[in-house]
């Protein structure tokens, strides 16, 4: 048993459970296993993720990358948030091959997050790849732990935004980056 699953095994015991019934015997495992990946986040780097997918290119318009889904979870009470998350930016020389947004979205989105912070991680990823002249990220999610617990209210949404360079300064480009994005 590895360390994960031997205090999955403990949780389990914790609520009353029987972990040698039949159906639990496995589940320290699988859920330590399932954390595991849903946390492997922290095994990635953005170098590696990038890995060399930066190309020069005279495009200056901008890109745009949207419902990128993503899967999260809180860092309060570990439970998902999930949602949708949109990505543009206006590159100057430099363009980032288009799986990598969606790439560099699940690198943060598969760590304890709140969406507020994810939302700037991938703002300030995606400018230091690229240089690009502005960046724009929008994130919409439900969180579990809304809808489950607390409020329980099941049909909110939060949307956060984070908007770099020409995205901040220039309205017309915020503004043409969110209409793209409806
Ligand atoms: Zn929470």
């Amino acid at each position: 048993m590895t360390d994960a699953s031997k205090l999955y095994a403990e949780l389990i015991t914790s609520i009353g459970e029987d972990i040698n019934r039949d159906g639990l015997q496995k589940t320290p495992e699988r859920a330590a296993k399932a954390f595991s990946f849903l946390t492997q986040g922290y095994q990635q780097s953005l170098e590696d993720i990038v890995n060399g997918a930066v190309f020069d290119s005279s495009n200056d318009e901008m890109v745009v990358v949207k419902d990128i889904e993503f899967y999260s979870l809180c860092e309060h009470h570990m439970l998902p948030f999930v949602g949708k998350a949109h990505v543009a930016y206006l590159p100057q020389g430099k363009v980032l091959g288009l799986s990598k947004i969606a790439r560099i979205t699940d690198m943060y989105a598969r760590r304890l997050q709140i969406q507020e912070n994810m939302t700037k991680q991938i703002a300030d990823a995606i400018q230091a790849v690229t240089g690009a002249v502005g960046v724009g990220v929008v994130l919409e999610a439900q969180h579990f732990c809304m809808m489950m617990r607390g409020v329980q209210k099941q049909h909110s949404s939060t949307v956060t935004s984070m908007m770099l360079g020409e995205f901040r300064e220039n309205s017309r480009t915020r503004q043409e980056f969110l209409q793209l994005i409806k």
